[in-house]
């Protein structure tokens, strides 16, 4: 009975919302984190994880602007939670790109490439041009900073494409710039200025100094490989004038470095003022990388114009230290990848390479070692080591980057897919399209048992016979048509049981230019179980409801029917597939419909409802009895609708009827018994005084019956009786009342006797009537009777009445039986006179 829901996927136009403090940490970011602790609190406070969500949003913003990547992180983090919380798939996504852009720019790759691919997951639910293009700017920086520019340009296209002329300019911008920077890095310096003067052209009207001071930058870098030292200069006085309104002091490093490169070959004097202040900056911010690189422009041009030794000397630690330092991390990064690469590669070949790498990283370690001795040497043999020192800035420089290429073709060959598997607990796997694996994640171990090296060949005996076929299609389809697919089927576990897996595998184009399946393989046998219990227990309940001699129906808030039991089909023949989606008034007539609309109405306001009602149904009547109970939602206890439970009563409602007729009517003769006449007297009373009519009341009693009893037999007196009350039927009216009172006693009300005379005419009648011999099994009888008539005037009560009758009853068998006396609280002069009867 469940109802399946599907969404249809919102298509990416949407507007996404931004919080106003998030536009202008563009502009004023110090002040937008400084004002933001406190509606971070009051959301807080009241439990609004929307509005949470667009504050984390703006924090991480501001914290971009201000190159704090820790901040940026975990204010994407927070943001990514409390959007989660509030169910905004959106803010979300939104979340996990700003945590990861904080973690790529800390290098932490992986970790970055990992939540892009959460935030690519999520995104698939309710699709987003603007973010889409978001995230694949993302994987394009990512690709950047690992030094893959074809595919950052690639990236930076497909994001592009993704906009499809629309959406976010400033997106558009970051995306021609990405393209631009790595077009440079490619050696395409025609390609990088168009890509980096069309991202000026598309600036248009935003206000986003931190983005136009990164162009100026890339502008000035392009400048300087065609050495424009003008253009150079230009755009480092624009980058400076940036980072002093956005008091960005890693912009302002930059700035003083475009600026000092631009004098480098014209005014050394400025070049070394502009470099050091650029050193300065970036000492301050802990920036070793960039006060390096700076640092080895500055020391050459020092030497050159003869700088005192004192100063170079300190220049040349400071360069030595931080070589070290960053020597150190890479050497660590290095190990642990080398780790990583250990478990995760088996046919990539820098393995080689890496043993270089380490031995060359062992001379490193030895010759630095030595560099520290000859640091403290340099105190007292300055000139000399001087001389030793700048030997081994070469020797340094020769090794570092012999250390970076080994580095650099590891990461390009490795990187991509290795950070995707990294944090996977999917299983991930690359294959060629004839099966070869390229790659398995270690999460086979984990999910399948197997591992990964004994799954590099094709193991069809795994796959489930039945799935097998179904599997080799979609492969056959995908290497064919490209695109993406989703496949589930089961693996058999390294234990002998199957394991459930859902697949979504991409054709790509490998490194190599040849075609390549990615897929990511989820365990999913808890579901499936779930959704066999699911399926166990539905079945269970169509048995039981079919089988149910009621009407089972389920209606949603349209009154359509979503569930009919196989009921219908007895009771109206209709087969319940028929009627499903149809309404009730399409189903059994406006008619019928408008006979419940109330109580729907009853149940859909959240009420349980239950009442009996009436149906004809080929020609027969039908009493049926229905109870409505509200379908709450589970979420969230809305009701969706209603559960009809409808049963057949009318042979129910025949038998209380039959009891209800026992109850007032005596079973010998089948006229009222006494109770019944006791009520309806009440209701004939009550009836008279509201009208002012009169009502007259006659008691009658067979003369003599015991004799018959006594001579024929109660039998024959049962008879006489039966006969008795057959011939009274016979003789009045339907309206009139006749009861058996007891024995030979019996009571006839008449309520419209317009007169005492007309009473009396009855009377006299019945007399006659009853005269007649009677037919019975001991032959032909002749029984008289006896009458007495109480003529009540409006206003009399019961009590006064039936005594009345008594007395005139009484006074009948006195005055020798076979007539009838009448008594009236005003005794009818007139008819009696007329009449002359029964004295
Ligand atoms: P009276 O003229 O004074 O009415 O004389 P009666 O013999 O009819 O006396 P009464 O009306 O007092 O007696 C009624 C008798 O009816 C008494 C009782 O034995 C008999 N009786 C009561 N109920 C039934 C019954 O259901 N079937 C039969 N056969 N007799 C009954
Ligand atoms: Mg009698």
């Amino acid at each position: 009975m469940a109802l399946l829901l599907s969404f249809a996927a919102t298509a990416g136009a949407a507007e996404l919302e931004r919080h106003a403090l998030e536009t202008r940490a563009l502009l004023e970011p110090e002040a937008v984190l400084d004002a933001l602790p406190a509606p971070l609190a009051a959301a807080q406070q009241r439990g609004d994880m929307h509005e949470l969500a667009l504050l984390y949003l703006a924090k991480a913003n501001a914290c971009r602007v201000i190159a704090d990547w820790n901040c940026q992180r975990e204010a994407g983090s927070r943001a990514r939670d409390a959007a989660l919380a509030s169910g905004s798939t959106w803010l979300a996504v939104r979340g996990l790109i700003a945590d990861s852009r904080g973690s790529i720019a800390l290098q932490d790759f992986s970790r970055g490439e990992h939540l892009l691919g959460e935030a690519q997951r999520l995104l698939l639910q309710q699709p987003q041009a603007d973010l889409s293009a978001d995230i694949l700017l993302a994987f394009s920086s990512l690709s950047y900073s690992l030094g893959k520019h074809t595919l950052a340009v690639e990236y930076a296209d497909r994001g592009l494409a993704a906009l499809a002329g629309g959406g976010d300019p400033g997106l558009r911008v970051r995306l021609l710039r990405n393209r631009g920077r790595a077009e440079a890095q490619l050696g395409l310096p025609a390609a990088a200025q168009a890509s980096l003067d069309l991202a000026l052209q598309n600036f248009g009207e935003l206000h986003d100094p931190k983005l136009r001071a990164e162009l100026h930058l890339e502008t000035a870098r392009l400048a300087r490989s065609r050495n424009d030292a003008e253009t150079q200069r230009r755009n480092g006085l624009a980058v400076l004038e940036l980072a002093a309104g956005l008091k960005n002091a890693q912009l302002e490093g930059q700035g003083r470095e475009v600026l000092g490169l631009a004098a480098l070959n014209s005014d050394p004097a400025r070049a070394v003022h502009e470099l050091g202040l650029a050193v300065e900056a970036f000492r301050q911010l802990n920036q070793g990388r960039d006060e390096l690189r700076a640092l080895r422009e500055l020391i050459p041009l020092q030497i050159r114009a003869k700088a005192p030794r004192a100063a170079l000397e300190l220049l040349i630690v400071r360069e030595i230290e931080l070589g070290r330092e960053i020597d150190q991390a890479d050497r660590a990064k290095s190990s642990a990848d080398f780790d990583a690469r250990l478990k995760y590669a088996e046919n990539e070949i820098e393995l080689a390479q890496l043993k270089q790498e380490a031995v060359l990283a062992a001379e490193r370690a030895a010759a630095l070692a030595q560099t520290s001795r000859l640091t403290t040497a340099l105190n007292t043999l300055a000139g000399f080591l001087l001389l030793v020192l700048a030997t081994f800035f070469v020797l340094q420089w020769r090794s570092k980057r012999r250390l970076q290429q080994a580095y650099d073709a590891y990461r390009d060959s490795e990187g991509r897919y290795r950070m995707l598997a990294d944090n996977s607990r999917d299983l991930v796997v690359r294959m060629r399209p004839d099966g070869r694996r390229l790659y398995v994640s270690p999460s086979a171990r984990e999910m399948l048992g197997w591992a990964p090296e004994e799954l590099a060949e094709p193991r069809w005996e795994l796959v489930h016979p039945d799935d097998r076929a179904p599997l080799h299609q979609a492969i056959a389809d995908l290497a064919g048509a490209g695109g993406t697919a989703r496949v589930t089927y089961r693996a058999q576990h390294r234990d002998g049981h199957y394991v459930w897996i859902e697949a979504l595998a991409q054709l790509v184009i490998g490194d190599d230019q040849g075609k390549e399946i990615v897929y990511s393989g989820r365990d999913i046998s808890a579901r499936v179980a779930a959704e066999n219990a699911l399926d166990e227990s539905r079945r269970l309940l169509l048995a039981v409801t079919d089988n149910v001699p009621a009407l089972i129906a389920q209606f949603d808030r349209d009154v359509r029917y979503r569930f009919a039991n196989a009921y219908y089909r007895r009771a109206f023949d209709l087969d319940p597939e028929d009627i499903l989606g149809k309404t009730l008034a399409e189903v059994r007539g406006s008619e019928a419909q408008a006979t419940v609309t109330s109580h729907i109405d009853a149940v859909l306001g959240g009420e349980t409802v239950l009442f009996e009602g009436e149906v004809e149904l080929q020609g027969r009547t039908y009493q049926f009895q229905s109870h409505y109970v509200p379908d709450r939602a589970r979420e969230d206890g809305e009701v969706r609708g209603f559960y009809a439970l409808t049963f057949d009563i009318t042979a129910l409602k025949q038998a209380q009827q039959e009891l209800a007729r026992l109850a007032r009517y005596d079973s010998m003769t089948g006229v009222a018994n006494r109770r019944h006449f006791d009520e309806r007297l009440v209701l004939a009373l009550a009836r008279s005084q509201r009208h002012g009519t009169p009502l007259a009341l006659f008691y009658l009693d067979i003369d003599h019956f015991k004799r018959i009893n006594d001579t024929q037999g109660h039998g024959v007196g049962d008879e006489v009786i039966i006969e008795f009350a057959r011939r009274l039927q016979a003789s009045l009216r339907s309206e009139d009342l006749i009861a058996r009172l007891g024995g030979d006693e019996f009571a006839i009300l008449v309520e419209d006797a317009p007169s005492a005379a007309a009473a009396e005419m009855i009377a006299a009648k019945l007399v006659v009537a009853m005269h007649a011999d009677l037919h019975t099994s001991a032959g032909e009888i002749s029984i008289t009777t006896s009458i007495g008539i109480a003529y009540g005037q409006p206003g009399l009560d019961a009590i006064g009445l039936i005594a009345q009758a008594d007395q005139a009853l009484y006074a009948a068998k006195r005055a020798g039986r076979n007539g009838y006396r009448l008594r009236a609280a005003k005794p009818s002069a007139e008819a009696e006179a007329r009449l002359g009867l029964g004295h």
